[in-house]
Formats: C-alpha cells, structure tokens, sequence
C-alpha cells in the first residue's frame, strides 16, 4: 500500500479508510489491554497515535517495542477520542523495521537540554520535537528567499567557496592548501612557499559572495547567491559560527533606495510565508521558544521600515537619556543595544539605517559626497538588531582605487574587480543576510548552533 505522510492525514476532513504510516514512535504506551504508539515521520509537528489492541495477533511482542523505533502501520482512520488528536490508526498491520533499546535510547521522554542535543546528540536530534521544526522552518525559508527571488527574475549564481580575495578585507579566514604541514616547501627567505601549493597562490574559504555576484550583476542586471560562507573569527557567542549560509542579492542600475525597498519587501515576504506555511511550527515556537515571535513578525509585515541616517540616529540616541553599555558618539558603530532601542523602544517598527561614517565600513560602499559617509544600509528589526547589511557599491574607479589603498588592501588582488568600473560600470547596490541568523530571529531560538543542522564553532567540528 502507498504510504501516507502524517500531515497529509491529519489534513483530511473525515476520518475512515485504511492508511499506511511509516515513522519513528516516539513513545510507546503499554496498557493492560491495549498499546498506544505515538508516530511521528517528520512531515509535521504533530504525531499520530496507532493504536493496537489486544486481539493483535502480535500484541505481546508490540508490548515491548522502544520509543524511537521505526515502524509502519496499516489500519483504519478512526476518529480520536484522545485530547488533542483528531484521528488515530486502529493498527491493523504493523511492521517494525528497525527496534531501539529503550534502556539505551537518548531522546526519552524525559527533556534533554538543548546544549546535551547539541553536543553529544546532533545525530539523534532532528527527531526531537523542537529540531524538527527549526528545520521545517529553515527549509520553508529556503524555499521562500528562492521563490522571492526567481518570481523576480533575478538569477541564482554559484559564486566560489575557494577564494584568493578577502571580501571584507577582514582577515579572518580559513586557509586552503595542500602543502604538507609538518615540512612545507619554504622560500629562500623561510617562509612557506605557497606558489607550490595547490592553487599556486595562498587560498582561503570565502567569507562572501559579494564581489563575484557583482561581476554577474554587471551583465546579467538582477542576481543572487546564496551558499555556504565561512568565519574563522573566534567568536564564541549565540549569533556566530565558522560556517554559515549567506544570501546577498545584488542589481545593477539601482541606488541605496531601491536596495532599501528590495530589503524591506525581501523580509516581509519571507515572514508572511512562514506564518501561513509553517503555522503549526510557529505556534509551537511561540508557545514554548519564544513568546513574541507571532506576534514581532505579523507586526513587522505590516509596518513600513522607518528610515534614518546615521547621523540622525546617532542623534536621537544621544538626546534618549538611556544609560547604554557603550556610549554612542559619531564615529562609532552601533553596538545591538542601540539597534535595538531605536526598533523598540524609539520607533517601534524596524529601522533602515544607512550613510554610516566610512571609517566603521568596508571598501566597496560608495562614498558620499560629504567625503565623510558612504552608502550603506542596515535592516535593524526588534530583539536581534542588525539583521541585514548591505550598500549601493562604489562605483567609480579613481574613488575605488583610492578606499582599497586607505583600507590597507593589496590593489594587486582586485584587478578583475577594477576592471568591472573600467568597462561599462554602473551604480549597483545588494546586501547580504545572514540566513542562520534569520531562522533565529523567526523561530526565536536562544543559540545559533541549535538552527543549523551541524554547527562548526571554535573547538567543535565532531561530526
Ligand atoms: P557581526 O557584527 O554580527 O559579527 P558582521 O558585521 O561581521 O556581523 P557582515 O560582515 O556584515 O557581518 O555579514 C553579513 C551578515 O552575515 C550579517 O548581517 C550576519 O547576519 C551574518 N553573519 C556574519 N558573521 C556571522 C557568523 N559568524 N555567523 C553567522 N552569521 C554571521
Ligand atoms: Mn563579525
């Protein structure tokens, strides 16, 4: 018989029929006269009950099967008498694929913290409750930044994970080589010899799409990466990982304004689908992760993004009276409890904050005429703070040349990226968004390393 998925079930208006569910049980219930085995295939939050009774022929041996066994059950959809249940499965077939040790089986009834999921337990925890749907939720925004985006015309372009440009002129990323680490080829002067590595030159995992996406963007007009980028900063917070997914469209004849509206139309769209897709994951969030996320994301598909300058929020930060942990003065960057003042307590709504000092920026923003500000922009929305960064790009080439010499970066790497300004340049503008980040806000769970399947962190690259 064809195999019905659980959410497709619980969907149906009538009881009746026979179904076939294959899943793990999460518990296993043996009564006197009668087992109850809660399934569950991961096609949605809920479970549905199978129900043996005691004429099974097998009824005996089924007493005894573990939680977290993976079983498949035939039988008629009856309607539930259950709290909570709709419909549960009169089993009338069961076979038990795979069994599970109940005196050995991590994920009992009893709660693991999130931290033992995470550290000892990352293989088993998709089918705990809540990783379940964290990971509904992050593939229902996947879905959504590609639907966005395709609707859009904008093409997805595969930009390298291998790199010899620091995109953010950060220096903080992680090499790539072949050369043996015990005995490397050195140079005359003793220094490892990286010309005799792999790629012939010193190579490193990428820490943006940036600068390729807007070689395509200069011909192709409307484009988008989004993909794995990689951080070897040793930031051992809630919000950082060595590995994260970045999404950073980027369009060619177009200004900061029109990269405001993309990123304002871009998050909304993305929180409108999933509070109508993954309803029953966000109310599950809501209830028991965090009490406000509903609520924040209806709250922000409806509101207009306010927008300032820097300057100007400097400025209303300065005149708050609020006692923050680091001063505000123009000329420094916003720490998050700035950010997050101005959304929530100062204008209530989420914050486009753009021509920020360019001391506190990277290269690449084009400079105002000011001399003193660039064309950033950044999405600030409640709780998290900065949730996009993005720029219109520097567009001319004397300027550029003269901002990477400023910055202290090798003009000699940005050849190619010089010649896109030499041929045909034109004002273009993107951002970027840290997907991980983004599954954090809307889900709202506490710790990053709870919304990506396999968290690489400083010290931990287990499995
Ligand atoms: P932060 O100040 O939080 O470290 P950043 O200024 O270094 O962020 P950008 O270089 O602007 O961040 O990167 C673009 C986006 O990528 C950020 O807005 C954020 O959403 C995400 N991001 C940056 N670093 C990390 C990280 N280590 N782990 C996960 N997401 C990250
Ligand atoms: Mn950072």
């Amino acid at each position: 018989m064809a195999r019905d998925m659980i959410r497709d079930i619980l969907a149906r208006e009538k009881p009746g029929g026979p179904v076939t569910v294959q899943g793990w049980a999460r518990t296993v219930r043996a009564q006197k006269h009668v087992i109850f085995m809660q399934l569950n295939d991961g096609s949605c939050l809920a479970d549905l009950q199978a129900v043996v009774a005691e004429d099974h022929p097998d009824f005996a041996a089924l007493r005894v099967i573990g939680a977290g066994a993976a079983l498949e059950v035939t039988g008629e959809l009856a309607e539930s008498a259950g709290k909570g249940q709709r419909f549960e499965i009169m089993a009338d077939q069961i076979t038990v694929h795979g069994d599970a040790d109940p005196t050995a089986y991590p994920l009992q009834k009893k709660r693991v913290s999130f931290e033992v999921m995470r550290e000892k337990l990352a293989h088993l925890r998709p089918r705990a409750k809540t990783f379940g749907a964290v990971f509904r939720v992050r593939n229902a925004l996947s879905h959504a930044i590609h639907t966005f985006f395709q609707d859009r015309g904008f093409v997805w372009v595969h930009t390298p994970i291998i790199t010899a440009s620091d995109a953010e002129g950060a220096g903080e990323m992680f090499r790539v080589t072949t050369l043996d680490p015990v005995a490397p080829p050195r140079t005359q002067a003793g220094d490892v010899d990286f010309g005799k590595d792999f790629f012939a030159r010193p190579t490193f995992l990428t820490v943006s799409g940036q600068l390729e996406a807007e070689l395509y963007a200069l011909a192709l007009s409307n484009v988008y990466t989004f993909g794995p980028t990689f951080r070897a900063e040793n930031s051992n917070t809630s919000r950082h990982l060595a590995e994260f997914w970045m999404v950073e469209p980027e369009v060619a004849f177009c200004d900061i304004h029109g990269n405001m509206d993309l990123a304002e139309a871009f998050l909304k769209h993305l929180f409108r689908t999933v509070l109508d897709d993954c309803a029953e994951d966000m109310a599950f969030f809501n209830q028991w992760i965090e009490k406000s996320t509903c609520k924040t994301l209806e709250h922000i598909v409806e509101s207009p993004f306010e927008r300032l300058t820097y300057t100007e929020a400097v400025d209303l930060l300065e005149r708050s009276g609020e006692k923050f942990e680091y001063p505000v003065s123009w000329g420094k960057d916003l720490q998050s409890e700035h950010e997050r003042y101005l959304c929530e307590k100062k204008i209530g709504r989420p914050v486009i904050v753009t021509d920020y000092p360019k001391d506190i920026k990277a290269f690449y923003m084009r400079l105002n005429d000011d001399a003193k500000t660039v064309r950033g922009m950044d999405v600030l929305v409640p709780r998290l703070g900065e949730i996009i960064g993005g720029s219109q790009r520097e567009d001319r080439l004397d300027v550029l040349e003269r901002r990477i010499d400023e910055c202290g970066l090798d003009p000699s790497h940005y050849w190619w990226y010089f010649d896109t300004r030499r041929f045909g340049s034109v004002e273009h503008a993107g951002f970027g968004l840290g997907f991980e980040r983004l599954v954090q806000f809307v889900t709202g769970m506490a710790n990053i390393r709870d919304v990506i399947p396999f968290p690489r962190t400083p010290n931990n690259a287990d499995y």
